[in-house]
């Protein structure tokens, strides 16, 4: 069973910035992931996300267990 949109959006707000390791996100999105990403690597959720100290733009996939299987 996968984890919830509002779960995984959880999980990413709580994942320090890879610029300035702060946890002030101005902006998170988050979507299914692309069949590709699903398939690969079982990523369920992709997070788009912009810091709000910084304005480094990270990307997270978030598997159905709600582990971080990247970052980018
Ligand atoms: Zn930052």
């Amino acid at each position: 069973m996968s984890i919830t949109q509002e779960r995984a959006e959880r999980i990413a707000r709580a994942h320090a910035c890879s610029g300035c390791k702060e946890y002030t996100w101005r902006k998170v999105s988050v979507k299914p992931s692309s069949t590709a990403l699903r398939e690969s690597l079982l990523v369920v959720w992709s997070a788009s996300m912009k810091c709000g100290i910084c304005g480094n733009e990270q990307e997270l996939g978030i598997d159905d267990d709600g582990d971080i299987v990247f970052e980018g």
